[in-house]
């Protein structure tokens, strides 16, 4: 028996991936972004490195979870219409979710929208925030 092989009994602990960490977030109520420690880009959705300078040492940070519509369009399907819109965050970085409470072609480019998760805590989508209207 080789002394150097790995036990098939020893556990390594995984490191957690960048995707496991922001859906752990989400189920804390919580939008988290990274930050990059060389060029300070605000980075989304998560990744091992920096895609505007290469670095690795991404920090996380909690957004605002404040934002406005950059684009929006209507899908419709069998289940009825939902809108998918790209919101740019406040802290500096988009993302693709959809606002939930408006008629879904009521929603319109430069609405201010607020985050938050849906009940079961897995996905990220927007509100419309009202004291901006
Ligand atoms: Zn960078």
């Amino acid at each position: 028996m080789n002394p150097l092989a790995p036990r098939e009994d020893a556990v390594t602990p995984e490191p957690r991936s960048p995707g496991l960490a922001h859906r752990a977030g989400l189920g804390r109520g919580q939008l988290r972004y990274q930050r990059c420690a060389h060029c300070a880009a605000a980075v989304f959705p998560p990744r091992t490195l920096c895609p505007d300078c290469g670095e690795q040492k991404l920090s996380w940070e909690r957004s605002t979870g404040d934002g406005t519509v950059y684009a929006t369009t209507v899908v419709r399907g069998r289940d009825g219409a939902h809108n998918v819109v790209l919101v740019d965050l406040d802290d500096g970085f988009r993302m693709m979710s959809r606002v939930e409470g408006p008629a879904p072609e009521d929603v319109a480019i430069g609405d201010r929208v607020r985050f938050r998760t849906t009940a079961d805590g897995d996905t990220a989508v927007f509100e419309p925030k009202e004291d901006a209207r």
